[in-house]
């Protein structure tokens, strides 16, 4: 492993990789879709409960590589108890985050910033977008199936 690798793969990561938070079924989910990364081999499905216009519940489930879970993992503590109008924003300022090169300056997106080193890989960045863009398909759509290819 690189020394920049290691930098990626920082604890963090690691601890959500090894302990998922909100992992499982979801009781009375509004909202499903499933999502394939087949560069690297990363399923995800992501189940949300939306009432009142608030995600008020959210979790996941699938196999995938530490970047994907890791990512799945830290989206659903992001999204609990956010009125749905925040959600779209929040995938597109995480899109950008991950992204977009050369220093530009973003917005701290709390926890989520520990995944902005995915930017220098670019082999990774499918792995941590792929729960957000099954995030946004789930909710836009009711249920659906979204690939990165
Ligand atoms: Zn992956």
């Amino acid at each position: 492993m690189t020394a920049g690798l290691r930098d990626l793969y920082q604890e963090v990561i690691f601890d959500h990789y090894r302990n998922p938070r909100n992992r499982g079924a979801l009781a009375g989910a509004s909202h499903d879709a499933e999502g394939h990364n087949p560069l690297c081999g990363d399923n995800v499905k992501v189940h949300v409960r939306v009432e009142g216009g608030v995600v008020r519940d959210v979790s996941f489930e699938g196999e995938g590589c530490a970047i994907s879970t890791a990512s799945a993992s830290l989206m659903t503590e992001a999204l609990k108890g956010r009125p749905l109008e925040e959600i779209a924003p929040l995938v597109e300022q995480f899109h950008a985050m991950v992204t977009e090169t050369g220093g530009a300056a973003h917005p701290s997106l709390g926890k989520l910033d520990v995944l902005a080193g995915v930017r220098e890989f670019p082999a990774r960045v499918k792995c941590a977008t792929l729960a957000w863009h099954t995030l946004r398909a789930a909710l836009e759509h009711g249920h659906g199936r979204v690939s990165t290819e």
